[in-house]
């Protein structure tokens, strides 16, 4: 069996199966059975197939057939300028994500020397782009589970940061380590009773307690808030990813603890989906 046949076979598994990307899908899962980019598969099509290869790209298919995410069979996604590692211990990084990114950068325009602390690095997508960004920038990420800190590790061995950026295994509770001038998180923030109406893609594989924000999906966010008093100094930045209906409850509470609300920044669906604070 050749490339094109194997593939054909596999559109219209995942076809059958309801997924609507599934010529794409096909064809990037082609793409890891050969560790090459999807255009070298496309253009190898009448290339034989061994049936080492044929198993594993029918592994990846039934995998896929069930919804486990493409950045997770494939162990990693692009985030910003760089690919980063992922397994099913982090949060896959999105692409409104970016925006925290963006806005750390406006915000720390002309600055150099930052400390910047992550609460609940994760995959450290957030961090360690910013880093790569401003080479004057120290980093610190947390997180509460050593697994997700392993996978962080190895993004940042792989963007060569190891020097700049420090990892604790903790809660922001229990965190008094330092203050800083810039403080990002994208904490859970999606209200429990709504997690089982999530794709099923992202219920059943993404790590849910990245996920759960508790009954009205601000517990964690007010959290983060109330904890980033401690850790940031005055005049530092808080940027927080928040939920599209949040804007208006996350303010508040950024008020009450002292923080003056620079923006807030829709994403590319038009929803609020950042806010940029100041303690004041
Ligand atoms: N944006 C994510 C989602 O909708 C939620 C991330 C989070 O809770 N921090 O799947």
């Amino acid at each position: 069996m050749n490339i094109l046949e194997a593939i054909k076979k596999g559109n219209n598994k995942l076809k059958e199966n309801g997924i609507k990307s599934y010529k794409l899908d096909s064809e990037i899962l082609m793409s890891k059975v050969f560790n090459k980019n999807r255009i070298d598969v496309i253009l190898n099509f009448d290339t034989n197939l061994s049936i080492e290869q044929i198993e594993l790209f029918n592994n990846l298919i039934e995998e896929r057939k069930k919804r486990k995410p493409i950045a997770y069979l494939l162990g990693k996604k692009e985030f910003w300028k760089y690919e980063f590692d992922i397994t099913e211990d982090v949060l896959i990084p999105r692409p409104d994500t970016e925006i925290i990114v963006e806005q750390a950068l406006i915000f720390t325009k002309n600055k150099s020397r930052l400390k910047v602390l992550d609460i609940g690095v994760g995959s450290g997508c957030i961090l360690l782009s910013i880093l790569k960004e401003r080479k004057g920038f120290y980093g610190t990420g947390i997180d509460i589970y050593k697994k997700t800190l392993d996978i962080c590790k190895s993004n940042i061995k792989k963007l060569d940061l190891n020097y700049r950026v420090k990892l604790f295994k903790s809660d922001v509770d229990n965190f008094n380590y330092g203050k800083y001038d810039l403080i990002i998180s994208n904490p859970p923030y999606i209200e429990k009773i709504k997690l089982k109406y999530l794709e099923k893609d992202v219920y059943d594989y993404e790590p849910i307690s990245a996920l759960d924000g508790g009954v009205d999906g601000l517990l964690e966010l007010k959290n983060v808030i109330k904890n980033s008093s401690k850790l940031i100094k005055k005049g530092g930045k808080l940027i927080l990813e928040i939920a599209f209906n949040q804007r208006d409850k996350v303010k508040k509470i950024l008020i009450e603890n002292g923080y003056y609300i620079n923006d807030v920044i829709k994403d590319f669906a038009k929803n609020n989906r950042c806010i940029i604070s100041t303690k004041i």
